[in-house]
């Protein structure tokens, strides 16, 4: 699997760093996150398999409309494939029995051949990553437009993946 790093990396690391100090488990538990190999929770969208015609052109010359289409071929943009997925874990800390969640991001696109981790982080239940995959969307659809069944498949992951944080949140705080 190619892995191209990213500028935020080294950030990252740096965090990381800072949180395994203060949390000696923060490692072990990142260690067991595979949001890409689960599949679990992830946006995004795939044009490389799409059954709806799209832009072949060599040259395309895109009119930026609300959905980008090609003056030449009238056809959509092509864009290409781009998913982000996400995963989670929770943990009780022996010291504090306080809950923590540790969770990353992946993003991949197989048609521009990458696949990197673009967050990872461990944090105390009180900054759950609520609305994660929400964010990422935001950011992705400025670059593309989505379709109105991607936006609503994107819609849905975020409230699964906040329903799971909730549940998890939920439980804890019944067995105190
Ligand atoms: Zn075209």
């Amino acid at each position: 699997m190619t892995r191209i790093p990213c500028p935020s990396e080294s950030w990252d690391d740096y965090v990381i760093q800072q949180e395994r100090a203060n949390f000696p488990k923060a490692s072990e538990l990142l260690d067991k996150l595979d949001a890409y190999g689960h599949l679990t929770w992830f946006i995004g969208f795939n044009d490389t398999d799409s059954e709806e015609p799209v832009c072949e052109c060599s040259t395309p010359d895109i009119a930026q409309n609300a959905v980008p289409t090609c003056k030449l071929c009238k056809l959509v943009e092509y864009r290409g494939d781009w998913l982000a997925s996400f995963d989670v874990i929770s943990h009780v800390n022996d010291d504090d029995d306080e809950l923590y969640f540790a969770y990353h991001v992946v993003i991949n696109s197989d048609s521009s051949n990458f696949i990197t981790t673009s967050e990872q982080r461990v944090v105390h239940y009180s900054k759950a990553p609520f609305n994660l995959p929400d964010q990422y969307a935001i950011v992705a659809m400025e670059e593309y437009p989505w379709s109105v069944e991607e936006v609503e498949s994107a819609l849905k992951t975020n409230d699964h993946w906040n329903n799971h944080l909730q549940a998890i949140i939920d439980a804890y705080q019944l067995s105190r």
